[in-house]
């Protein structure tokens, strides 16, 4: 609980804690009091997963916020949980969803792109944490604890993790449709978001009896039980597809390479590309969230690229056309 509560302050880049021993320290991370944990029949294989292959890592990924009894007011001290980019997940969505970390890829600054995997998300677990907020108020949410496995066939990248020098992991995931937790709305793919998703993030705000709250988008919205009497959140409304060591300001720009050199560079070629594969592929970046601020900005940044494109693609048209 000591080790939970220290970090709880940086959840939006959490620190990596080395396992030496990943058999028996995951076993205490995961197998403690009151762990919500994936289905055990797809439980590690240590024959493969063995350390002179891997280095094995935990991490404190991401935690859920609390709501009030709309589903989208978050409740203080919880305010605090949501990430840097404006991001919160709810109990119930956690709890349904966290289970898609599970043989997700471990890459490096979120450049996804299964060639450039560095190794394997090997198993999730959900712990209950008492967070203590700043006003000394205390309030109970989920913490999700990740085992991660770095192929120790990529020698620079695992000589840094274990010097030190990279240190933190963030998580990336898709979000079909958020929910903004100042007005309620859901949006999905193609719908414009309200103001305050677009201009208020992480802005307070006083609600209609006097609380003051956080603006922030909750990666999706979990639909009310009437028969249980509480709110649920449906597995695939969010899923969650990586954890990424990140950190290294000297390769950020090559995450934008990434992105941008994937975008097929003539008009006509995305003109004669099939709509369904076009928007597959471009639908995914649209929906991505990442913790880590500046992975987000990258992803805005490679949106607004294929924005630019497609609009460039459509003037080309036309004036090809008269
Ligand atoms: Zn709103």
């Amino acid at each position: 609980m000591i080790a939970a509560t220290r970090r709880t302050f940086s959840l939006d880049l959490p620190i990596a804690n080395i396992l030496h021993n990943p058999k028996r320290d995951w076993r205490v991370i995961s197998i403690g009091k009151n762990r919500i944990a994936a289905d055990r029949k797809i439980a590690v294989d240590w024959q493969e997963f063995t350390e002179d292959k891997y280095l094995f890592s935990h991490v404190s990924i991401v935690s859920s916020v609390n709501t009030t009894s709309n589903g989208y007011y978050i409740d203080a001290p919880t305010d605090e949980l949501v990430n840097n980019n404006g991001n919160a997940w709810t109990a119930p969505v956690l709890r349904a969803c966290f289970k898609s970390f599970i043989g997700g890829d471990n890459f490096f600054e979120h450049v996804q792109d299964k060639k450039l995997s560095k190794g394997t998300i090997l198993d999730a677990v959900l712990r209950p944490v008492t967070y203590m907020g700043k006003n000394r108020k205390s309030a109970e949410v989920l913490y999700c604890d990740l085992l991660v496995a770095t192929d120790r066939k990529h020698t620079d990248l695992v000589r840094d993790i274990e010097s030190k020098k990279l240190s933190t992991l963030s998580m990336g995931c898709i979000c079909p449709q958020v929910q903004c937790s100042r007005c309620g709305k859901v949006f999905g793919d193609d719908d414009p978001a309200c103001e305050h998703i677009n201009n208020q993030l992480l802005t307070y705000f006083v609600d209609e009896n006097g609380i003051r709250r956080i603006t922030s988008e909750l990666c999706r919205a979990s639909h009310w039980n009437e028969r249980l009497g509480q709110w649920e959140g449906i597995p695939e409304s969010c899923r969650f597809i990586e954890a990424s060591w990140v950190g290294n300001p000297a390769f950020r720009g090559a995450v934008i390479n990434h992105y941008i050199s994937e975008i097929p560079k003539s008009a006509s070629y995305v003109l004669d590309m099939p709509t369904h594969k076009l928007e597959l592929f471009a639908n995914d970046l649209f929906r991505m969230r990442v913790a880590d601020k500046w992975g987000m900005v990258v992803l805005r940044v490679a949106c607004s690229e294929i924005i630019r494109r497609r609009q460039e693609s459509l003037l080309d048209r036309v004036a090809e056309d008269r």
